[in-house]
């Protein structure tokens, strides 16, 4: 709060080149609100204060059989008493607004991110084979169909648009991409976690996801749960409960770089998402996910992103899919990232470079939120970071339109996959081609 009441001007510029839904009183009205805590807090303290002196005189007074003192202080009680009870409730009503408020500023900007839209983005680097020419023959749509991999139908039945099953060999592919993400994950030294796919809504707005969005009346992106202990929200991704499990801890500086790769399942209402990309397994409702999550000490966020990003690029490197890493602009940084890389793998059945996978550094804004701290002199807020490990429909989607193999009539007869997914292939070589 106090960063923040001291460089409005600076706050305010870099909201707007982030094209960040602000507070609607504006950025200034975080120094007021913060200006009043700390009047009302002072206050409080000066009343608790005055409560124990009191308390003293009363006792001494009694001791003296002092009547007319002891009267004076048990009024004075009185009213210390009254103070108080206005006092915390008006504090409490404060603090929440500051926190609402704060909530709303998104984290400052790297330097060198791109200022602007999607198209603004700079692309790293490029790696795998040359991208096959769009050949709306290799839809992933059409050759799922033709091999029996998916059920949309059932999940219209149970559940609704855009909800599907994973079929035969499309349902091991799930799983072998999976496992074989985790195994790079951990040869890299991440230790492997299964997440709880249910949070509560504070800590997903502590990790910069708002469950309702600024417009009127408000919409939602996550699907609530009706709890009456809690307001309970599913996961929008496993870096929430990942961030969670650090949350109000101190690590010895030493303890740190602390790295966790996630198994959970990724639950997005997506309202107001149309288009081509609602078609098939691009844009859906859920879907599993391995993710990374780091704690770093301050100075070290930035060399940690280089290392997550060569854990998404072996990863994506043995899958043989042609793809390429983007240096994101400042309005696709969202409320928490700090930087942000996103890579996108070539679809020829789409016709587009489709993203696949993000890398964010949050550096503070995530521990300031949730409490993570290392022990310098006084205690420092810890960077996170998060990484996609494998978001496994846009991976079958990548890999079904770049691996479907057509005979000499152009009728798919076969889908060619990575032979890095042998080993995790339920069933044995056999199966390795669909
Ligand atoms: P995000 O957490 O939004 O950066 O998403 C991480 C990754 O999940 C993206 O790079 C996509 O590969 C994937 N993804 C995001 N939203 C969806 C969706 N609605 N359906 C399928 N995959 C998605």
């Amino acid at each position: 709060y106090k960063t923040v009441s001291e460089n409005i001007a600076s706050k305010s510029a870099n909201a707007l080149n982030r094209k960040a839904p602000l507070p609607p009183d504006g950025i200034q009205s975080v120094a007021q609100t913060y200006a009043e805590f700390k009047r009302l807090s002072s206050a409080l303290n000066a009343q608790r204060n005055a409560r124990s002196s009191v308390g003293e005189r009363v006792r001494r007074s009694s001791q003296e059989n002092d009547l007319e003192a002891k009267t004076a202080a048990l009024l004075e009680a009185v009213k210390i008493k009254e103070d108080i009870a206005q006092l915390e409730p008006a504090l409490a009503l404060v603090e929440e607004s500051l926190l609402a408020r704060a909530l709303s500023i998104p984290n400052d900007t790297h330097p060198s991110s791109p200022l602007g839209p999607e198209s603004a983005a700079v692309t790293l680097s490029t790696h795998g084979p040359d991208p096959i020419p769009p050949t709306p023959e290799r839809d992933h749509v059409t050759i799922a169909r033709k091999f029996g991999l998916l059920d949309f139908e059932s999940g219209v039945t149970v559940t609704g648009s855009s909800w599907y099953y994973l079929m035969n060999e499309a349902a091991l592919l799930e799983m072998a991409l999976t496992n074989y993400a985790i195994s790079i994950a951990v040869r890299h030294g991440f230790t492997p976690v299964t997440t709880p796919d249910v949070v509560r809504s504070e800590i997903a707005s502590r990790c910069g996801f708002q469950p309702r969005d600024n417009s009127d009346p408000p919409v939602s992106q996550a699907y609530h749960l009706s709890s009456k202990s809690a307001d309970l929200v599913l996961s929008a991704t496993s870096e929430i409960p990942l961030a969670g499990m650090f949350a109000n801890k101190v690590y010895q500086a030493g303890a740190l770089p602390l790295k966790v790769a996630g198994l959970g399942h990724a639950f997005r209402a997506e309202a107001g998402a149309r288009g081509t990309d609602t078609r098939g397994l691009y844009r859906v409702h859920q879907f599993t996910k391995v993710e990374l999550f780091a704690v770093t000490a301050q100075d070290a966020s930035e060399e940690m992103m280089e290392e997550m990003r060569l854990v998404q690029t072996s990863i994506l490197k043995g899958l043989g899919i042609p793809f390429r890493v983007l240096d994101m602009p400042t309005e696709e940084l969202g409320a928490s990232a700090y930087r942000k890389y996103d890579m996108e793998a070539w679809m020829p059945g789409r016709g587009s470079w489709g993203e696949v996978s993000s890398l964010s550094n949050c550096t503070d804004y995530q521990s300031r939120r949730l409490h993570i701290r290392y022990d310098t002199v006084p205690t420092t807020f810890a960077h996170t970071l998060n990484a996609t490990a494998a978001a496994i429909p846009r991976l079958i989607v990548a890999l079904l339109e770049n691996g479907v193999v057509f005979d000499e009539h152009g009728e798919p007869i076969a889908i060619a996959l990575p032979e890095v997914l042998r080993p995790f292939w339920i069933g044995g070589s056999e199966r390795t081609i669909i």
